[in-house]
């Protein structure tokens, strides 16, 4: 019988940070389920009884065989490294060998497992220390149960320290859906007090899954990529390649009010890390509504020789190298991720929302729009690399809506929102403050407006009695009829970027406004090349598709009534 735990050597163990992991039974529930990830289980069954304090886990993973059982419960017992130069090595979430020792101090502990190529299984209870206590043979499906009792039952100040049952359960729950979403292809089975209480069904993806822990958010409002990554720089002796996940909400169908699903995974463990987590919330930037946050999982599978996890003995949070070159992939991951592409076209949400659309438009009998001719015009007249998504203007309706055409489907897109759009990344890449002769003279501003016009960058003085003087102006103001009004309005409050906006809104062309069909193409030719073509600065969805399936479906095309209905 071979056994593969073994204690860490003392100069091992000095590096790794010291520190007692189990406070709470959300702890012990994810030192449990990381060792079942770790023996390579795909189906676990976590069973609590708060009230008892007590916590089981089984899974089908590798086992122990009983040489193994005997020793894994000692002080810095692992299978999982054995040398220093191991620590730059970790593939695994568990390499401290300190989980089920601390248990053994601080609670019952049992465990039952056999391993795939036995007939039989061993059931170990410890004592303090680790030490063995009992042994017996018994009959189990390979697989390993571990099973904590009593916790904390011989220092009742950690019982008192804790939250009300309801809000330790809520903890619990939490841990297992962010491990669930690093390791989506494993089925969960979650009990409490001998109840079903929820279970997580397997998926092969972050975005099949997470509909599971989120019910409003749809499969179709999330957009996932996947991107091999190059080495960074200063990273020569680094052997593997690295990848990112990223899961996002599209901005015009998902957002939160607070910034709860910003999560970042690295090597198969959520981590926090402020750096990354601000890089994503700046990528989203200008893309939502006032005070609302996005949806954004990233999972960065990485060379471990990049990651220290000694940081805090829990491991939620760990040094990273090269943090810099992670947040430049993250920020053009999520730009490519929120652009308009083929893999995201498919508007399975918007789909629903305008055959209703459609279908009370219908009972109204309103819906009576009829595009002039769209086979007639000249199919080759907008095609090229110029549009790489053949969108095609075909008419204005309302003075406000671009009728598009698409291979897809066609689409309405407010006029006056996307040329915002256009025109925000314009002036945000290119913000420039030109003089202006004469100088526009405004009256009346509070010492509060000057100031403003002034945290800005406008170059403002008094002019005379109530008279200021502005001597230079937004580069897009700068032709404005109205940019005295304009100036006023920016005094008024708002950082540089809301000024920006402000700006943007301000010489976007009005809704209302006739447009002829080369104006309208140049307009589409412009927005879809934006970096978040969907929203406008405000977070307002920019367009409305009417896929050619909705249409479909809309009209019965599947209905074979006749030969003469056959179009
Ligand atoms: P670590 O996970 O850091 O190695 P633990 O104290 O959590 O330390 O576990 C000690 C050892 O016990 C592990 O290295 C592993 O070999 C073994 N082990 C624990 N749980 C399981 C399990 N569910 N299935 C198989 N082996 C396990
Ligand atoms: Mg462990």
């Amino acid at each position: 019988m071979t056994s593969t735990i073994h204690a860490l050597p003392t100069e091992v163990v000095y590096l790794i940070t010291a520190g007692e992991v189990i406070d709470s039974l959300a702890s012990v529930v994810r030192e449990l389920v990381e060792n079942s990830l770790d023996a390579g289980a795909t189906r676990i069954v976590v069973s609590l009884c708060p009230q008892q304090w007590r916590v089981s886990v089984a899974d089908n993973g590798c086992g122990m065989n009983l040489d193994d059982l005997q020793k894994a419960a000692a002080t810095h017992s692992t299978s999982k490294i054995y040398s220093c130069a191991d620590l730059w090595k970790i593939s695994s979430l568990g390499f401290r060998g300190e989980a089920l020792h601390s248990l053994t101090n601080l609670a019952n502990l049992e465990i039952l497992s056999r391993p795939a190529n036995e007939n039989f299984g061993w059931r170990v209870s410890y004592s303090d220390c680790g030490k063995v206590n009992q042994v017996e043979i018994t009959a189990i499906a390979p697989g390993t149960v571990v099973t904590v009792s009593n916790l904390f039952a011989n220092c009742a100040a950690r019982r008192q320290g804790l939250p009300p049952v309801a809000q330790q359960m809520k903890a619990v729950q939490a841990t297992i859906q962010q491990i669930a979403l690093c390791h989506p292809h494993v089925t969960w089975q979650i009990r409490q007090n001998d109840r079903e209480w929820f279970t997580i069904y397997p998926a092969t993806s972050i975005k099949q899954l997470l509909p599971q822990f989120l019910p409003q958010v749809k499969e179709a409002d999330l957009q996932q990529i996947q991107l091999k990554l190059p080495k960074p720089p200063n990273s020569e002796l680094t052997t593997h390649d690295s990848a990112m996940t990223l899961v996002v909400g599209l901005p015009d169908r998902c957002h939160r009010h607070r910034p709860d699903w910003v999560r970042v995974a690295i090597n198969g463990r959520m981590v926090k890390t402020p750096e990354l987590e601000q890089t994503i919330l700046t990528a989203f930037h200008r893309t939502l509504p006032r005070d609302r946050y996005p949806v954004c999982l990233l999972h960065l599978v990485i060379s471990p020789d990049q990651i220290n996890w000694n940081r805090n003995p829990a491991k939620t949070e760990i040094y990273l190298n090269e943090v810099n070159y992670w947040q430049e992939q993250v920020t053009q991951g999520i730009e490519q991720a929120l652009r308009l592409s083929s893999a995201n076209i498919k508007e399975a949400v918007h789909i629903t929302r305008v055959s209703k659309l459609l279908k009370a438009a219908e009972a109204k009998g309103g819906y009576n729009f009829n595009p002039k001719h769209p086979n007639e015009g000249d199919k080759n007249q907008h095609s090229g690399l110029s549009n790489p998504y053949s969108l095609k203007a075909v008419a204005q309706v309302s003075n406000t809506y671009i009728v598009v055409e698409h291979p897809e489907g066609m689409w309405l897109v407010e006029q006056h929102i996307a040329h915002e759009r256009v025109l925000y990344e314009q002036i945000c890449d290119n913000w420039q403050l030109i003089p202006v002769e004469p100088a526009i003279i405004l009256y009346q501003l509070s010492p509060k407006q000057v100031a403003q016009l002034q945290r800005i960058g406008l170059d403002i003085e008094t002019f005379g009695e109530q008279l200021w003087a502005v001597r230079n102006v937004p580069a897009m103001l700068q032709q404005r009829e109205d940019c005295a009004d304009a100036i006023l309005e920016l005094s008024l409050g708002g950082d540089l970027q809301a000024a920006q906006v402000a700006v943007a809104c301000r010489s976007a062309i009005r809704n209302g406004t006739p447009m002829d069909l080369p104006e309208m193409q140049t307009l589409l030719d412009q927005w879809q090349r934006t970096r978040n073509p969907r929203t406008c600065p405000h977070g307002r969805p920019i367009y409305l598709s009417l896929e050619e399936s909705a249409l479909a479906r809309f009209f019965r095309r599947n209905w074979v009534i006749g030969k003469s209905h056959g179009i």
